[in-house]
């Protein structure tokens, strides 16, 4: 079970050391522009396979992807001091330009999981150049709010002294600002938050939910702000993403994917709950939000939508 990664940064290597520590996949193939970066991640990465999981792990070029099941693009470049926030995507949409054919003429069967920020609207490009290559829009798609609703969810467990794994709850729409939480459909052991607050005596107003909604928006800022970047999280959120994908998991996750309308913006990528299988999207599941919820979810629509449009216009 072959695994692609072009980018070999923090979040490419990070998201192969939590795959060797998962036990995902069997052979990973860094791919990077700088192939000194790539080869020295491989080695490193490779000393920690005694200590986990039997993977086999190399540096290679594009054609080494051939065989690859998933490819993972966190291929990106930094900002420039000075440079704004549209000008580094249009960089960034260069780059997908160039590599998203570039892996579809070895990989033709690849899913391919986008994790370069930002992630909904690279999701998007890479969604068209892999479409105009050919290749089947439901076998590209980003990491969008899987993190997010990680966060959220592990939240909501430690709020409620609950194990994170038995909490459903999501955070959809871009994975950003403007991502939403979905507070009406959260439940636990098939109770609303409120009944089973009531039920256990737990505080749960306005207070404990804005400080919760602060908690998961703002997590990635108070990271950077003490260390300079997000990797570990977004690394086993990868992992994750592409276990689902290699094992046929059928698991629901909220990655990000090239949608027809959503809350009336239409063609617009984002993330929402999708079922996963071994060949990709299955199909994206629509929650029943409430009233602000739905509207949130149209700003945050639009949001990615107009950073879209004004991508096309430079
Ligand atoms: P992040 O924290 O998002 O991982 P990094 O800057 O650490 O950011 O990593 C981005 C990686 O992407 C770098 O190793 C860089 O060399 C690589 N990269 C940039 N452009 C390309 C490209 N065209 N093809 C392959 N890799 C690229």
């Amino acid at each position: 079970m072959k695994i692609g990664i072009v980018g070999a940064g923090m979040v490419g290597a990070t998201a192969a050391y939590a795959m060797v520590m998962r036990g995902v996949g069997r052979q990973i193939v860094l791919v990077d522009l700088n192939q000194k970066r790539s080869a020295a991640e491989a080695n490193d990465l490779f000393h920690a396979v005694p200590f986990a999981n039997p993977l086999q792990i190399t540096a290679g070029s594009y054609a080494d992807l051939a065989g690859s099941r998933v490819v993972i693009l966190a291929a990106g470049v930094a900002q420039r001091p000075g440079e704004s926030r549209l000008h580094l995507l249009g960089r960034n949409a260069a780059v997908f330009r160039d590599v998203v054919p570039r892996v579809l003429k070895h990989a033709a069967d690849a899913v391919l999981v986008v994790a370069t920020n930002p992630v909904d609207i690279m999701t998007h490009l890479a969604t068209i150049y892999a479409t105009q290559a050919g290749h089947p829009a439901n076998r590209v798609l980003g990491s969008g709010t899987t993190l997010d609703t990680a966060r959220f969810r592990t939240l909501l467990g430690a709020h409620f002294g609950v194990d994170p794994q038995h909490v459903h709850a999501y955070v959809v729409g871009e994975h950003g600002d403007t991502e939403v939480l979905t507070w009406s459909t959260a439940t636990i052991a098939g109770m609303r938050l409120d009944q089973l607050a009531a039920y256990r005596d737990v505080p749960f107003d306005e207070q404990v939910r804005q400080r919760i909604d602060h908690r998961v928006r703002h997590a990635a800022y108070e990271i950077i702000e003490g260390k300079g970047a997000t990797y570990y999280g977004v690394g086993s959120a990868l992992a994750r993403i592409t276990g689902a994908i290699l094992y046929d998991q059928r698991a629901i996750l909220t990655v990000s994917s090239r949608l027809e309308n959503v809350a009336g913006v239409a063609d617009v990528t984002l993330s929402l709950p999708h079922l996963i299988s071994g060949s990709g999207l299955v199909t994206t599941l629509p929650l029943k939000l409430d009233e602000a919820e739905q509207k949130a979810l149209a700003a945050s629509a639009h949001v990615i939508r107009q950073a879209i449009d004004s991508l096309n216009e430079i």
